[in-house]
């Protein structure tokens, strides 16, 4: 791969590391800032107004406003070459803070529990570096700010309005914060890393009566457990071993009293797989499932089934481009974790469905410091160190693909 992606012999990467070193306290200035003012998705009003008005201080050209609150800034250098993107996301989660930290949320109910607070602080110290760079890279880097990772999800319409196009995006790298790696890591491979997210919603109807005559009924409650149980014989008969998915029923609500038999049932569930070639049997899969166990019970069914975000898919060029950038900044082969697959989901898959790219998970867990909280935890909080770690592998990935 150095053939594909030599080290530019103009660029000494040892000063990258110096100015990316020397940004790190507004890294975390800048991160702390917007953990104090969480946002949903959709409503990241005040995040992207901050980010604007960085960008706006360091001359950089950005349209703002798309898919709502999404901003994409463009950094051009003097020289024609490649355009390579980076994206970010804005949004919070509806969780209370439990931290008692300086930094703390000031938004009730809302916190920055995913990490994507120092998403948005990285790719602003990318944009730094690079704006006050422009000759030592080629071409032009995109750098999109998204809004609602977390839901219902602002890659998809952000690439409706056109973000990848003019000048057309060629690559596109990510990273996630990852407290399922110790800091000083990066989990990075090519192929699927994350998992397509699909749900369901289903509504059972049989026939309520007394719980002492259910000749007189048809049971909601016994159709609804032999649908649970045959669900899992997806995963375990139809889907090939060698391929991973999820079938889960996460909720499973009907009933009011020991003495009755209940009309209906509802239940709600996740789907999760990594082959794209499954995509659309799970639904379909299901509802022969739903429907076949119904009729033989003579009960009847409303069933709505969502696909929300495809599998995330690494192109192996891109996957390799940050894996040889990534071990030169964590400097230790050990540091570089392929086996770092997760059946979570995520939305930069809608990126990499339209141009080839890479998302990785930047290690961002100090136990020492009590930083290993998982992601979505009241108490989630990650080691800032890692913030500018994963603006030099960006930097880095820019100086060698843009030549
Ligand atoms: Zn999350
Ligand atoms: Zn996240």
């Amino acid at each position: 791969m150095v053939s594909t992606f030599p080290t530019p012999h103009s660029v000494d990467l040892s000063q990258i590391r110096l100015a990316i070193r020397a940004l790190q306290p507004q890294l975390v200035e800048w991160r702390r800032h917007l953990h104090q003012r969480p946002e949903l998705g959709f409503q990241e009003q005040l995040t992207a107004e901050f980010v604007a008005q960085k960008l706006q201080e360091w001359g950089i050209e950005h349209k703002t406003g798309i898919a709502k609150t999404g901003i994409v800034a463009t950094i051009k250098s003097d020289r024609p070459g490649p355009v390579l993107a980076i994206r970010a996301d804005m949004d919070a989660l509806p969780i209370q803070e439990e931290n008692m930290v300086p930094y703390r949320s000031q938004h009730d109910g809302i916190m920055h529990a995913c990490g994507h607070d120092g998403h948005t602080a990285i790719a602003l110290g990318v944009a730094y570096y690079l704006a006050h760079h422009r000759q030592d890279f080629a071409g032009t880097v995109k750098i999109i700010f998204q809004p609602a990772e977390e839901g219902p999800g602002g890659a998809k319409p952000m690439i409706e309005e056109g973000v990848l196009k003019n000048p057309d995006v060629e690559a596109i790298i990510g990273l996630h914060l990852w407290n399922n790696l110790p800091l000083g890591t990066v989990g990075v491979r090519s192929g699927a890393l994350m998992a397509a997210v699909e749900s369901f919603h289903c509504t059972i109807f049989g026939k309520g009566g007394h719980g002492a005559m259910p000749h007189q009924t048809v049971d909601s409650i016994v159709v609804s457990a032999q649908i649970v149980t045959a669900l899992q014989t997806i995963v375990a008969r139809n889907v090939d071993p060698i391929d991973s998915a999820v079938v889960t029923v996460g909720k499973l609500h009907a009933g009011t009293a020991n003495n009755v038999i209940a009309d209906t049932a509802r239940m709600i569930g996740t789907v999760r797989y990594f082959n794209p070639k499954l995509e659309g049997y799970f639904g379909k899969r299901i509802e022969q499932i739903i429907s076949g166990i119904c009729h033989s019970h003579g009960a009847s069914y409303e069933l709505d089934y969502l696909q929300l975000y495809p599998p995330v898919i690494n192109e192996t060029n891109i996957a390799e481009l940050v894996r040889s950038v990534a071990s030169d900044v964590v400097e230790t082969p050990a540091g570089i974790v392929p086996e770092c697959q997760t059946m979570g989901g995520e939305d930069m898959s809608f990126f990499l469905q339209e141009v080839p790219g890479c998302y990785f998970f930047l290690g961002s867990a100090n136990p020492s410091k009590n930083l290993a909280y998982p992601h979505h935890h009241p108490q989630f909080d990650f080691d800032e160190a890692a913030l500018g770690m994963g603006a030099e592998i960006f930097v880095r990935c820019v100086e060698k693909f843009c030549r």
